[in-house]
């Protein structure tokens, strides 16, 4: 094939509709035979079911100390959306780039192919890396095993820079995060007989009682010099969406809530999930003495580790290099950033477009980012010549 501009590279990748629920291996399949027309052997680590694939490739010495450029191949619903024109074919008005992916996060992959194939072409004496995932938008779940599968097979990159929405601004810092899908079961009977039943909402009401006192806990604690960084500046728990009952004289036989952690890197995420589950435990011994029917089970759907700000670190250097931005920043949302630290990458966040446009009807990327992306992959090719 010949060798496709960014722009060429966006149209493509945006035209496989990678809803995170669907197969990607549409696109997958099209960005291998693309790499390998131009010499560029890619890997992939499947998911369980082969529906999914990530890939990963390397250009340059064969030898650690590189830079990989990071991404997710898989985008959000437009379920329900009404867009002005087709989601999946990049339309360009008014010095916009519209298009689902086009800022979370195709515009910054196409960039990183492109940089990925003139690397090969121009030759760098550093390795150049590329790792695209699957399922960041169902809680980051797809980075982990595909970092694992590369670090196997490739030299290890010394600094990853994640291309998520930051207006090519240097992020350095986010939270962690973890939740769990709550589901107490009770045992019915007319509330009138209430102490010989279990009512799944009174009994949950403790759990979420716990998380309530937990915040007021966490926020009566000294600020540590970085939960000072974040808006607010200490970890918060949450729980979003509550279901159960049938009718105000029947103890609840059901009920099912979401509790979410958001945790400042550093902090102990896992000591304070081992907290709520061992609360949650004791609520279930407590339920089960009343009727062995009841009870608590929890559902942990995600977990990922904050990114800690790093004293010097390398990506963090580069990122700066490149983008002459010499302010740091952090953001309140996840990303694959903290898997790659914590798998002992140096990493950062700096992507173009404004996450505010992620997720939303008519996604678009700015013309302006588009073009200040453009510029950090060329100045990245320079620094690696
Ligand atoms: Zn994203």
């Amino acid at each position: 094939m010949n060798e496709l501009t960014p722009r060429q590279v966006l149209d493509h990748l945006v035209g496989f509709p990678t809803v995170s629920r669907r197969s990607n291996l549409d696109l997958i399949d099209w960005l291998e035979s693309y790499l390998a027309s131009h010499g560029i052997e890619a890997h992939r680590h499947w998911n369980e079911d082969r529906s999914k694939a990530a890939l990963f490739a390397h250009v340059g010495p064969w030898e650690a100390g590189g830079v990989v450029l990071s991404g997710h191949s898989d985008v959000v619903p437009v379920d329900g959306q009404a867009w002005s024109s087709d989601p999946w074919v990049v339309t360009e008005r008014d010095g916009r780039l519209y298009g689902r992916g086009t800022c979370d996060m195709k515009g910054y992959v196409a960039q990183a192919v492109w940089a990925l194939v003139r690397a090969k072409h121009q030759g760098v004496t550093r390795p150049l890396q590329l790792a695209l995932s699957y399922d960041e938008e169902l809680g980051c779940t797809g980075a982990p095993p595909m970092i694992a599968a590369m670090q196997a097979v490739l030299p290890q990159a010394s600094a990853a820079v994640i291309g998520e929405p930051s207006r090519m601004k240097l992020i350095h810092g986010h939270k962690g995060g973890t939740g769990y899908h709550v589901h107490v079961k009770g045992f019915e009977v007319h509330s009138s007989l209430l102490p010989y039943g279990v009512s799944a909402i009174m009994e949950g009401a403790r759990l979420i009682g716990w998380v309530n006192a937990k915040n007021t806990e966490i926020q009566a604690r000294p600020i540590t010099d970085i939960a000072a960084t974040f808006y607010p500046p200490f970890t918060t728990l949450h729980v979003g969406m509550i279901q159960g009952g049938t009718a105000h004289n029947i103890t609840a036989a059901d009920c099912k809530f979401a509790v979410e952690m958001r945790v400042v890197p550093g902090e102990d995420a896992e000591a304070l999930a081992a907290e709520f589950e061992a609360e949650a435990a004791r609520l279930d011994a407590a339920l089960k003495a009343v009727r062995s029917e009841a009870g608590v089970t929890l559902e942990r759907f995600f977990g990922v580790p904050g990114l800690r700000p790093e004293v010097d670190g390398a990506a963090e250097h580069l990122a700066r290099q490149l983008t002459g931005d010499n302010s740091t920043g952090v953001v309140s949302y996840g990303t694959e950033a903290g898997q790659f630290q914590e798998a002992g990458y140096s990493a950062v966040v700096c992507g173009p477009g404004d996450i505010a446009q992620a997720h939303q009807v008519d996604e678009y990327l700015e013309l302006s980012e588009w073009n200040a992306g453009l510029r950090f992959m060329e100045n990245l090719l320079e620094s690696l010549r």
